[in-house]
């Protein structure tokens, strides 16, 4: 009796088996019906390369594309922070930003005062850099800061004098045609490869005299590197438009 029954089970998971199989067969793939245009191939380029598609904003040659690179000091293919901010020829949106840098080998200052420069989007919204390795500041000012807006989600600096990378993708602000925000803009940033802006709302200029408000301005402006008074170090930076 008993081996009956298992006989009965056999032919009952078989025929469930061979429901599952039709099902499987006669499933049809579903596809979106959009039509896209075929992404374009470029070369993605490499730890020494930027990606075949980017602007080289910077290739340890000359600071030629910025406006006041003339009075940095190149040398041995980096640039040095000196004098002034520089800001691109060039005007950018919405883009993906490679930047490398180094804060001063030699510890001076502290605070704000200690190998402080950063990453202007449009001339107007700061990613802050600074020497923040053993250096406390206020958080919403520190390394990779969205400047007196959101601190880090984290603190990835590596010591003085050591190179470090942002990877920035910046989603600029929409106005509408009476100057009114229609969206604002948003950052991400990667800190030597770590997340420490993700999707941040902007909101506004990041001043430090004033708390931060959206003007209207146009879909494009340059980008700025700010001189803050400490030789910091800049190499390999380059732009992609999104
Ligand atoms: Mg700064």
């Amino acid at each position: 009796m008993i081996r009956r029954n298992g006989a009965w089970c056999w032919v009952v998971l078989a025929g469930l088996v061979g429901l599952v199989c039709c099902a499987w067969m006669t499933a049809a793939e579903w596809k979106s019906g959009k039509v896209w245009p075929e992404p374009k191939v470029i070369d993605p380029g490499d730890a020494t390369r930027p990606p075949s598609d980017a602007i080289v904003l910077f290739d340890g040659k000359d600071l030629s594309q910025w406006e006041g690179g003339d009075q940095w000091i190149v040398k041995d293919g980096y640039a040095i922070s000196a004098k002034t901010s520089i800001t691109t020829k060039q005007a950018f949106g919405s883009c993906q930003l490679h930047v490398e840098w180094a804060a001063p080998e030699k510890v001076e200052g502290e605070g704000q005062g200690r190998g402080n420069s950063g990453v202007y989007l449009m001339n107007n919204y700061e990613v802050q850099i600074l020497d923040s390795y053993n250096n406390t500041t206020y958080y919403d000012g520190q390394c990779g800061a969205i400047y007196k807006q959101h601190p880090p989600l984290v603190n990835a600096c590596r010591k003085p004098g050591q190179w470090q990378t942002y990877d920035i993708l910046f989603e600029a602000p929409q106005f509408d045609k009476s100057g009114k925000l229609k969206r604002p803009g948003y950052l991400t940033v990667l800190h030597n490869g770590v997340v420490v802006q993700n999707h941040a709302e902007i909101e506004g200029t990041t001043a430090w005299d004033r708390p931060p408000a959206y003007t209207a301005h146009p879909d494009k402006l340059p980008l700025q590197l700010q001189f803050h008074g400490n030789p910091v170090r800049f190499r390999n930076i380059w732009i992609r438009e999104l």
